[in-house]
């Protein structure tokens, strides 16, 4: 999704930073590609790109636990059960949503399986985001295809009924610009012009 979001966003003429995990797909020409492996690179690219963005799109599917230890060497097959220690790694929706005078607007996403309007709602909330799209899971991780519940921070909500990605995409930058417009309008800044 972020990959169809990045194009959608380059399309209509917006500048993207694309911070990505490895994944089996062709980036935008045009989008500024960041390559990061781990949770850990990807909070730290995040953060320091964050600042020079209005608008931070968070639809990465982060890693929730890494192991306790790396080995520097490969780890020898042995007898028996094995098992490998995991710790939590950071949440960076939550770690942004929670910076003190942030300037750009915060957008979160919510995979769910059940419950999905108020697991996002407590979501929204929770990590202090401007904006949340949830979808349910159980309409099917790898299709083309889905449907959105778009959150926003002023209680709005609006629906994008099953369409293919790059279809919700569309919407979603249509949304997003929306939103952003009418914050940024109200703060009395404009959307950063860069060149
Ligand atoms: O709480 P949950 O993982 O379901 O929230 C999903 C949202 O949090 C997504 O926007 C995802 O990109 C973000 N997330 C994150 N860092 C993590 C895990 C999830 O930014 N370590």
């Amino acid at each position: 999704m972020g990959y169809a979001i990045a194009e959608e966003a380059l399309e209509a003429g917006h500048e993207v930073i694309l911070i990505s995990g490895p994944v089996n797909l062709g980036p935008p020409r045009r989008a500024k590609l960041v390559s990061v492996s781990t949770s850990d690179e990807m909070f730290d690219a995040v953060h320091l790109h964050a600042d020079q963005s209005d608008v931070c799109i968070l639809c990465a599917a982060v890693a929730d636990y890494k192991p306790a230890k790396v080995s520097p060497v490969k780890i020898k097959k042995r007898a028996g059960n094995f098992s490998l220690e995991l710790v939590p790694t950071r949440d960076i929706l939550d770690s942004l949503g929670q910076r003190q005078n942030r300037r750009f607007l915060l957008i979160g996403f919510a995979a769910e399986t059940n419950d999905v309007e108020q697991n996002a709602l407590q979501k929204l909330r929770a990590k202090n985001c401007d904006i949340m799209v949830a979808n349910d899971v159980r309409l099917g991780m790898e299709s083309d295809e889905n449907e959105l519940i778009i959150l926003f921070r002023d209680g709005e909500m609006r629906k994008i009924s099953r369409a293919s990605k790059q279809i919700l995409a569309r919407e979603l930058v249509n949304l997003f610009l929306e939103f952003a417009t009418k914050t940024f309008d109200k703060k009395n800044e404009a959307i950063t012009e860069r060149n």
